[in-house]
């Protein structure tokens, strides 16, 4: 494996880690949110799938997409649920588009084939009041973001963290016509998605990860820079506030 390989399968088991911290963190929020319009039990699948993932992963020694690919698998195995086979399944078949690393197109590839699976196991369309209601504009969000609006993927990441949450909002006022809530008909009104809100937090907590992976690249570039332009000549200037800023990556 190259370095940036390597790189890129230290972010992805962080994302993968990252997303398990925060929706254990979360468990008890999303059940109260199942509890109103399901069976209560969204938190604890959420939680139980993505705590399997975080460990398979933490086990095998794979590339970015033989680790989603293996999240996925985990996801199917141990969550028998709605949720398990949508997230995992998707995740599964998305990892595909990771083969050739970690760049803002293959992220968007990975992103569009995540959403178009979901929609194709679950035949769920936007206003059915599930996780496509959350997932649907943060896609398209990233990508207009990257192809049309010319911005970096982390830039890109929030405006889809942003548009998710939207989608979110937009579940609420809806009724249900998709997965157990649909059972209730019109008193699935007034009450948030389960679906879409762990979605939410799953982009959440992959654009934390990405903020602090893209910090730290950042910080390294300027020191490398700094160095560069102290290269031994300047040594004895090293020590002036303007070069100690400049070390300190500008923090
Ligand atoms: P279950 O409904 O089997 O108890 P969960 O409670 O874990 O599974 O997940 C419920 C969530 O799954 C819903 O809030 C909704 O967002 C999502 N969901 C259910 N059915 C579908 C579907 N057909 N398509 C897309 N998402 C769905
Ligand atoms: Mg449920």
């Amino acid at each position: 494996m190259s370095d940036d390989t390597h790189a890129e399968a230290a972010a992805v088991r962080a994302a993968i880690d990252a997303v398990a911290d925060r929706l254990a963190d979360e468990k008890a929020y999303l059940t109260d949110l199942d509890s109103a319009i399901g069976d209560a039990d969204h938190g604890a699948n959420m939680n139980r799938g993505f705590q399997a993932a975080s460990d398979r992963v933490a086990e095998t020694d794979g590339e970015p997409a033989e680790l989603v690919k293996t999240a996925g698998v985990a996801l199917v195995s141990e969550v028998g649920g709605a949720s398990g086979p949508l997230y995992g399944g998707s995740l599964l078949k998305a990892s595909q588009e990771l083969q050739d690393g970690i760049t803002a197109e293959t992220t968007i590839a990975f992103a569009e084939r995540y959403l178009e699976t979901v929609k194709e196991r679950g035949k769920a369309s936007v206003g059915d009041k599930t996780m496509v209601d959350a997932l649907t504009p943060a896609v398209h969000t990233y990508k207009k973001s990257i192809e049309v609006d010319d911005c970096e993927p982390i830039e890109a990441l929030g405006k889809a963290v942003d548009a998710a949450r939207r989608g979110v909002e937009f579940t609420t006022p809806i009724r249900a016509k998709k997965g157990r809530a649909s059972y209730l008909g019109w008193r699935s009104v007034g009450h948030q998605d389960p679906g879409a809100t762990s979605t939410l937090f799953l982009l959440e907590a992959l654009f934390d990860v990405a903020t602090e992976y893209t910090t730290e690249t950042i910080d390294r570039e300027s020191v490398v820079d700094a160095e560069a332009d102290h290269a031994p000549s300047d040594a004895a200037h090293a020590d002036t506030p303007a070069d100690s800023e400049a070390l300190d990556g500008g923090e």
